[in-house]
């Protein structure tokens, strides 16, 4: 099977080019090649030889765009496909301060959530660091109309499909690509994780000196109502995902968010509201109130957004900090694995 290059990071490709007998420079120049979105047929500063070397043992962009759909709000849904024909789906949201894309870290989701249109065919793999770069790079490009180191896109977050912290080096690493400054040169505080509450691997992510926001999916007060909800709760307590936060918010300074998915009947209850003003008071933490997209497969309902902005008003007066995400693209499947499930059914 052929590698792939996007994959490798400057010095891995240095060791490589040297390898081959080339000139060490070769690498911070095929590192930009590859994350402005260049084919090795279109890297004319190369030698045909070397080309022909590269295309031999390597993928160049494991990542094609299938299929995109224009929302009216501006949002943009993409169907990519990787090398191996698997299929998965990313959204991209023009706010004022600019691009933000949505990117998966799987294909599928073993976690398995009762809201979550992604879980519902189990994990099928892994994506390496490079596929899920390849998302950055193949939307950046789509949008820059080929310009070479022209960035179009400002900010990334991992809220697409699977559990980026189940595929911890892989995510990591895709971290330290999206933010050297010899590629794309996002940050990481423009980047932000979304976890269903992996403690362990919370906890490993302090140390890794990469200041990215961490947000971690709640959406229950209670452990026991929790697992209802996401069956990881039966893995890890609430109690214990929140003195994560907390060493991540003492080793970082960065002040973490808490996902919470309003389901009507389910967590929306005034008492939900009062265990989580007792939780959270006073911690470095912000509430991101969602509402429910409904996903056919499943049997749960949404809430009214006047009655999503009532429940943040219980938070807010408890002296919580909490927001209602605005809600985009909801013509074009907006979110959360439907895109990807429609093509596959469609396909069949
Ligand atoms: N595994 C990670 C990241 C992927 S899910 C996590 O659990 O956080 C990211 C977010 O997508 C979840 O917090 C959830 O709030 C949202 N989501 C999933 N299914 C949804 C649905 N049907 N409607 C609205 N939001 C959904």
């Amino acid at each position: 099977m052929k590698k792939i290059l996007a994959d490798y990071n400057i010095s891995e490709l240095k060791d490589f080019f040297v390898s081959m007998g080339e000139k060490s420079f070769r690498a911070e120049q095929v590192f930009r090649s590859i994350h402005s979105g260049l084919k090795f047929s279109e890297m004319t500063d190369l030698s045909k030889s070397l080309r022909e070397k590269l295309t031999e043992e390597f993928i160049d962009i494991p990542i094609e765009i299938l299929k995109s759909i224009k929302s009216v709000d501006g949002t943009e849904k993409f169907l990519y496909k990787l090398s191996d024909g698997n299929v998965i789906e990313g959204v991209l949201m023009r706010y004022k301060y600019g691009n933000t894309l949505c990117v998966s870290t799987q294909v599928g989701c073993r976690m398995n959530c009762a809201f979550c249109a992604s879980g519902l065919s189990g994990l099928i793999r892994n994506l390496s660091a490079g596929e899920i770069l390849g998302q950055v790079i193949v939307v950046n490009r789509y949008l820059n109309g080929g310009l070479k180191d022209k960035r179009e896109i400002s900010n990334v977050v991992l809220m697409g499909s699977g559990e980026p912290l189940d595929n911890y080096d892989n995510t990591v690493k895709f971290l330290r690509l999206l933010s050297d400054d010899k590629g794309l040169n996002i940050s990481n505080r423009n980047v932000s994780l979304s976890t269903c509450g992996l403690v362990d691997k919370m906890l490993r992510l302090a140390d890794e000196n990469v200041s990215i926001n961490l947000t971690v999916s709640l959406h229950s007060p209670f452990d026991e109502e929790r697992k209802k909800i996401m069956p990881i709760a039966n893995a890890y307590k609430i109690s214990d995902i929140l003195s994560a936060c907390q060493k991540y918010f003492d080793k970082t300074g960065r002040r973490y968010i808490f996902e919470y998915l309003l389901i009507d009947g389910e967590n929306n209850l005034p008492r939900h509201a009062d265990e989580l003003i007792r939780i959270l008071k006073g911690k470095p933490c912000h509430v991101n109130l969602i509402r429910l997209n409904e996903v056919k497969e499943k049997n749960l309902k949404g809430v009214t957004e006047k009655e999503a902005y009532r429940f943040m008003g219980l938070l807010v007066k408890g002296g919580l900090s909490a927001t209602l995400r605005r809600r985009t693209g909801d013509d074009i499947d907006g979110a959360c694995g439907q895109l990807r499930r429609r093509f596959i059914e469609e396909n069949l």
